[in-house]
Formats: C-alpha cells, structure tokens, sequence
C-alpha cells in the first residue's frame, strides 16, 4: 500500500501486528525500514521483489524486538542487503545483548521465558551482523535523518524526511485504537526517557505524515495530534 510517493507499507501487513515499510530511493534501489515479525520474510520478500528485482540493498532496523527485526536474517540473506541501526542497539541486533524488558520485579523471568517461547516455537535466534551504524541527527541516503528515541529500547530510532514531513517514529508512540499511545510498559524499561522521545518528536519542524510500528498512518492534522499527544504527557 503506498502511503505517500516512494513510501510503501508492505502489503498484507496493514492490519497485521506490526508494520514494515519500504521506502524508492532516488537512485532507483530501495530500502527496507524493519522486518516484521519472523513469519512476515516471505511476505516483506514478494513485495520488495514486487517493485522490481534486486532493488533492495539496504535494511534499517529501528530497534531490535522480535516484532521489527523477526524476519531481518532471512530477507537479509535472499537480498544481500546491508544491515542498518544506531550504534546503541547493535548488540541487540545481533544477538549478543538481551533486550531489557520494562521495570518490574519479574522482569529477568519475563526476559527469559519471551526468549524461549520465541526460539522454540519460532525459531527465531537474532543473529543478522549489522553492516552500519548510525547516530542521531545523521542524514541518510534515504534523505531520512536519524532521530535517536530511547526509552522502549536504548538504541530504537525513529526517521524523519524533512522536506516532505514524512516521520516514522517506530515504536516510540503507537496509534493501536483510536489514540495515540506509549510504548507498552512491559517491553519499555526507561519510560520518562519515552516520553522525553515523544517530546523530541513534538518538536520536529513541518511534520505532514507519522507512520508507526503499530497502527495506521496519520496523515492529517499530523503535527498538531503529535504536539497535543506529546503535551498531555506532562500531565500524567
Ligand atoms: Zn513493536
């Protein structure tokens, strides 16, 4: 589904759990923000394939959740495209750090029995070698810079195209249902940093377009519902 010239939700993910987006560089290749659950590869894999063959050299992972990168080592392996994420979350991405769960008393236990249930009735390890890191404020040859957004994860990020006012936040806010939301406390150990992330958000010039890890497209009044969400924070 394309949601703005040159920006796709992958096809079959829209009302999925999770979203993956691909994004027609100006020099004809393209690039894939995140990767889906580990059942979507098949799916991100006939779309990108879709929009023409050999296209796809890059992958950015906006943060390392079994739900953005699931399907990273087998779209990686079928395209040969370069691995992307900040500097941060590279452990993650590659399977040497443990994600850090949100604050509570069981969470080790809740760390420790997601990475079993997901290894054994998913199969999925993390293991991608990340090929580029990136820091926030960097430019992209995407023409996205980088907007560093800890607080769910340490190193998650989110990416915005001033020009065209294009912000793909990931997870550092969800629109599930029918408001904008924060990250799920349980998978969000630093959550004043969150908010701090939002607020970073808010304050973004010219903002046209939100797309989320989680929930549809905002494409009106865009600026204004982040700005009013990212207010009503201070008041929690
Ligand atoms: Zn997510």
């Amino acid at each position: 589904m394309q949601i703005a010239p040159g920006l796709h939700l992958v096809d079959g993910m829209e009302k999925g759990i999770v979203h993956a987006y691909v994004w027609e560089r100006p020099d004809g290749k393209l690039t894939l923000i995140d990767a889906g659950m580990p059942g979507d590869a098949p799916r991100i894999l006939a779309f990108v394939q879709q929009l023409g063959p050999g296209r796809l050299d890059r992958i950015i992972v906006t943060h390392g959740d079994i739900d953005h990168m699931g399907g990273l080592a087998a779209i990686q392996a079928a395209s040969g495209a370069r691995v992307i994420c900040h500097a941060v979350e590279k452990a993650v991405v590659e399977g040497r750090q443990r994600r850090v769960m949100g604050n509570s008393l069981l969470r080790r236990a809740y760390g420790r029995a997601f990475d079993f249930v997901t290894h054994i009735f998913l199969g999925y390890r993390p293991r991608t070698p990340v090929d580029e890191l990136v820091l926030d404020k960097q430019m992209l040859v995407e023409g996205f810079q980088v907007i560093h957004v800890p607080g769910h994860t340490a190193g998650q990020i989110a990416l915005y195209q001033p020009e065209r006012g294009i912000l793909l936040v990931a997870d550092a806010l969800n629109n599930r249902g029918r408001a904008l939301g924060l990250p799920p406390a349980i998978a969000t150990p630093h959550m004043d940093i969150a908010k701090d992330s939002i607020r970073k958000l808010a304050a973004l010039k010219g903002v046209q377009l939100i797309c989320f890890g989680h929930g549809a497209p905002i494409t009106q009044n865009a600026a204004e519902r982040l700005s009013a969400f990212a207010a009503s924070l201070d008041k929690k």
